[in-house]
């Protein structure tokens, strides 16, 4: 055969392609739904859940098997998603507290894992939202933002947490925002509060995962939920947002449900200290 002889490889190249075999849909199911993404059996409490990006999350854990627990401050406002989770055949319980009370905190995950089961995922997910220029932020709410928007991670995560490191398993999610990375007029407090979250889940990571627990962090985009009713009412806002983003659009909470069931799963095993940023391609462009 000549050195360059390519009459081999093109005999190759030009048989047809074998049909392709599909995977049985069984074997699909034991391998990437049952297994990896599989959440049976969890118990997952994801904090600040009586609507919005928390109460779609809780959905997502539970539709991929988890037993969630359904959080806010009144326990009026549970009463319907809960039922709701319930009609559609979920395992769901809700449990009010303010996340931003360490006594109150400390006596509901005492109660949830007496009486529920022990937490195997914890979604650090309530937030709230306070805009204002610097120069007349006054220093109550600034510390009502720092309180629920970073220390109640610190609070919530550390009441659960050393539960988890003592079993030597668990997953925590940590919401961060992409004001975890960027600036922006008015709202000064919430980036500070989610620059402060994003390096708390690596100061949790690094204590934590030596011990079994996988903390990452989950960063939202523009997100059509109730905090950004406001923007979207703004023409103005919705403009530059959808020049903006890459998408060319608003984030639809039910998006963040794959990346939040997979930082929950066994497919997200050796991932840590990780922030995931779902946000239409935001951070990635100029
Ligand atoms: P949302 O619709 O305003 O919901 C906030 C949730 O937090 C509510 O369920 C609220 O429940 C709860 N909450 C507030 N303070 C609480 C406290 N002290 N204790 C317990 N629960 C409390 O907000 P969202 O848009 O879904 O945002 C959820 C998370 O995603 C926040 O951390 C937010 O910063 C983050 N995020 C949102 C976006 C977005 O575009 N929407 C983007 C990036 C990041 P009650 O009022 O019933 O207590």
């Amino acid at each position: 055969m000549a050195p360059f002889d390519l009459s081999s490889a093109r005999a190759v190249v030009d048989k047809p392609a074998p049909t392709p075999v599909p995977w049985p849909r069984a074997l699909y199911d034991r391998c990437v739904s049952t297994h990896l993404f599989d959440l049976t059996g969890r118990t997952a409490l994801v904090t600040g859940s009586s609507q919005g990006i928390g109460l779609t999350l809780a959905r997502g854990l539970a539709e991929a098997g988890a037993t969630v627990v359904l959080n806010g401050r009144a326990a009026q406002r549970l009463v319907e998603p809960l039922e709701s989770l319930r009609m559609a055949g979920h395992r769901a319980h809700a449990v009010p507290f303010d996340v931003t009370r360490p006594e109150e905190v400390e006596l509901a995950v005492t109660r949830i894992e007496a009486e529920i089961g022990t937490l195997d995922i914890l979604v650090n997910n309530a937030g709230i939202q306070i805009r204002s220029p610097l120069e007349t932020m006054t220093i109550e709410d600034w510390r009502a933002l720092i309180d629920t928007d970073l220390t109640a991670v610190f609070v919530v995560g550390r009441a659960v947490g050393t539960r988890m490191v003592a079993r030597g398993r668990g997953k925590i999610i940590n919401i961060c925002s992409m004001q975890s990375e960027l600036g922006r007029p008015t709202i000064g407090p919430y980036t500070a509060a989610k620059g402060g979250v994003k390096m708390l889940t690596r100061a949790m990571c690094a204590e934590w995962a030596p011990r079994g627990v996988q903390v990452n962090g989950l960063g939202p985009g523009y997100f059509a939920t109730e905090m950004t009713q406001r923007l979207r009412d703004d023409p103005e806002f919705d403009a530059w947002l959808r020049r903006r983003t890459p998408a060319g659009r608003w984030g639809d909470p039910d998006e963040l449900i794959g990346s939040a069931v997979f930082l929950a799963s066994a497919a997200s095993d050796y991932v840590n200290g990780h922030i995931l940023y779902v946000d239409g391609g935001m951070l990635a462009v100029v």
